[in-house]
């Protein structure tokens, strides 16, 4: 009979189930890289508990991924399957960022990519020979492992089709555990690879999971629009959203060619109005536009058909009180299309965590179970020029002031309007309308229970697979 390996992607609070709504989940790319790399005699299951519930169903190995926020979910559910003799294998950023917190709540841990040493972690399983640490390597994308697609339910995702051409970010964001993590490589697909893949798929709608479709560099940007080009070359009619650099604005035969490659939507990290935010967080490009010119960015890439959604983090050492009017007037008057707001977290290993540490300006310390609050939802952290509820209530009305049912569907309209096409003012309200629900949601679930829960779960130490705890991995 064959093994069975089940892939987990666990949810940021058990209570909270399902509670990414539909048009803003993507699907756990990583475990389908990880499925790619099992040998063919295993049975795979994915269960991303974004859409559905996980029923602890049996396996001989589990695999678990988790970021920073469901990584004490991701505890819980390794101490389950532990408790009944299932091995657990925990990867992703968290565990890659603090592998000795990780190690005590499952039997091993992979570090940074976790291609590099899968097929060694499957061989250690069959074998009972586990190690408790795997050190992965960046992998070359030259040859790169497809997905398997057909462990995902696609039904339950609003864009199907997920297509990674790069990884890594040479820039070093304050805030950012990309660097942190990888360092500041940057490698690329070859574009013929990419546009093999694109043109293997049925669905028409996809999204580019790069940082940066542009890339870094003049060499980067030639390939982007190789990539384009090929994409029209081929006729692949497919309709597609990036996430792009500010300096896409710069260059207008590249918006050209963009909207003729079927780009309907780029998301812009914009992030603060504020230079003097800008230059803590180190966002050398935005500084270098300046945010005075944003305005000008917007509407320089709707003038080719493009929607524009801008992630923005609020809460920024240069930021007052004055921030949430300032930034629901901007995303109003600029005719951005869709807009993702955050507060800025410290997530553990980055510029940002270390010296807001040493500034003793942390507020939610109790680790490992605390990091369920560093989701971008929370203050977490001593603001300086607000409380810490000024900073959420304030985020929270931007939310409501941008995305309420009647401003949700004026603003798609004219999405529609700008794209030429009902498809993205449809996508545009659903964006918001779910980025909306999705912050209520955790705000008023995860802060109600924010002092009740910090002690509710204890990770039991007679599953700990160290003699002690290191007292200092944990505290961080
Ligand atoms: S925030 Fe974006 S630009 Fe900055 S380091 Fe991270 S990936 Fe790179």
């Amino acid at each position: 009979m064959n093994k069975k390996l089940l892939l987990i992607n666990p949810v940021q609070d058990a209570r909270l189930s399902l509670g990414i709504v539909a048009p803003i989940r993507v699907p756990p790319i990583g475990l389908g890289y990880v499925a790619a790399l099992t040998p063919s005699d295993w049975e795979i299951r994915i269960v991303d508990e974004n859409v559905e519930h996980l029923s602890f169903e049996d396996a001989d190995l589990v695999g678990i991924t988790a970021y920073t926020s469901n990584a004490p979910r991701a505890y819980e559910i390794a101490e389950q399957y532990r408790r009944r003799g299932i091995r657990t294998v925990l990867g992703g950023v968290h565990a890659s960022l603090l592998p000795d917190e990780a190690i005590q709540f499952v039997d091993s841990v992979v570090i940074g990519e976790a291609e590099s040493v899968w097929p060694q972690v499957v061989r250690d399983s069959e074998s009972n020979g586990l190690k408790h640490f795997y050190q992965g390597q960046l992998i070359s994308l030259e040859e790169c492992v497809k997905h398997r697609w057909d462990l995902y339910k696609l039904q339950d995702y609003h864009t199907k089709v997920h297509v990674e051409t790069a990884r890594g970010c040479p820039m070093d964001c304050e805030f950012c555990s990309v660097t942190t993590l990888y360092g500041r490589s940057y490698r690329q697909r070859p574009v013929e690879d990419v546009l093999s893949e694109l043109e293997a798929t049925d669905y028409r709608n996809l999204l580019f999971m790069d940082d940066n479709i542009l890339g870094h560099g003049e060499i980067a940007e030639k390939r982007a629009i190789r990539l384009f080009r090929g994409m029209l070359e081929r006729r692949l009619n497919k309709r597609w959203a990036c996430q792009v650099g500010i300096d896409f604005a710069t260059n207008s035969d590249v918006l050209k060619l963009a909207k003729k490659a079927g780009c309907l939507v780029a998301f812009i990290g914009f992030e603060s109005l504020n230079d003097e935010c800008l230059k803590s967080m180190n966002k050398v490009r935005n500084l270098k536009v300046g945010a005075s010119n944003y305005k000008d960015v917007v509407r320089r890439i709707r003038d080719h058909g493009i929607l524009v959604a801008g992630a923005f983090v609020l809460g920024g050492d240069g930021d007052m009180k004055d921030v949430f009017d300032r930034t629901t007037q901007f995303i109003l008057d600029s005719k951005m299309d869709g807009a993702q707001i955050s507060i800025l977290t410290p997530l553990p290993g980055t510029r940002l965590y270390n010296r807001l540490k040493q500034e003793g300006r942390l507020l939610l310390t109790r680790y490992p179970s605390d990091w369920k609050h560093y989701g971008f939802t929370e203050a977490v952290f001593k603001p300086k020029h607000m409380t810490p509820d000024e900073l959420e209530e304030g985020a929270t009305r931007v939310y409501r002031d941008t995305c309420s049912m009647v401003k949700s569907f004026k603003r798609a309209l004219n999405s529609a309007v700008q794209s030429r096409s009902s498809y993205g003012g449809v996508i545009m309200f659903s964006y918001n309308r779910g980025f909306r629900t999705f912050w209520l949601r955790n705000c008023w679930h995860i802060k109600d229970t924010r002092s009740s829960r910090i002690d509710d779960w204890q990770p039991d130490a007679s599953l700990t697979s160290r003699e002690s705890c290191d007292e200092e991995a944990i505290s961080v």
